[in-house]
């Protein structure tokens, strides 16, 4: 199968979210099908749901894979899993959040599984990662990265690392 370019958004807020952040890095190096080909900085954000909760962390992750989207979601759930993630209250805090952000250029919207994942575009703690590694990204059906961004204000995220 043909490799594809796929990006993967990572988010934390409990138990040393920098480090699950990090070491959820290492697991998607060691996913079979896959090459990890870069990490973005790690960034601090304000919680989107409800406020009493901790700050998350969040970065993006770029891949190439030979592993279709539905397969490489099953993988990201299974490091989710082992990062002993526990679904709570929706929006609730969590070790380890992976999103499937985008899928070489491919649009899906099937039960279980939305390319890209909905919501990016609004997102700031997604879509500043995202241009730190690659400014000229399309978002497939959404239009250029730096029009999303325009639109998107940096407000309350804080780049923790290079
Ligand atoms: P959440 O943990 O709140 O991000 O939701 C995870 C659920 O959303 C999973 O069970 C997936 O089936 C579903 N989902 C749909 N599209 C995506 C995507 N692009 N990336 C990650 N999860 C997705």
């Amino acid at each position: 199968m043909a490799e594809v370019d796929a990006w993967i958004g990572l988010g934390s807020n409990l138990d040393d979210p920098e480090n699950q952040v990090k070491s959820a890095f290492e697991d998607l190096r060691g996913l079979e099908g896959c090459t990890l080909e870069a990490v973005s900085s790690l960034y601090r954000s304000p919680p989107m749901g409800p406020k009493d909760q901790p700050d998350y962390v969040n970065a993006v992750a770029r891949l190439k894979t030979t592993l279709s989207a539905s397969a490489l979601l099953s993988a990201l759930l299974g490091i989710e899993q082992r990062h002993a993630r526990v679904r709570g209250r929706p929006w609730g805090p969590r070790t380890l959040d992976l999103d499937l952000l985008l899928y070489g250029s491919a649009i899906i919207d099937r039960k279980g599984l939305t390319v890209p994942h909905p919501g990016m575009a609004e997102r700031n703690f997604v879509l500043y990662p995202l241009a730190e590694l690659e400014p000229g990204l399309v978002i497939p059906g959404l239009g250029a990265l730096e029009d999303l961004l325009g639109r998107c204000p940096d407000t309350g995220l804080y780049r923790l690392e290079v």
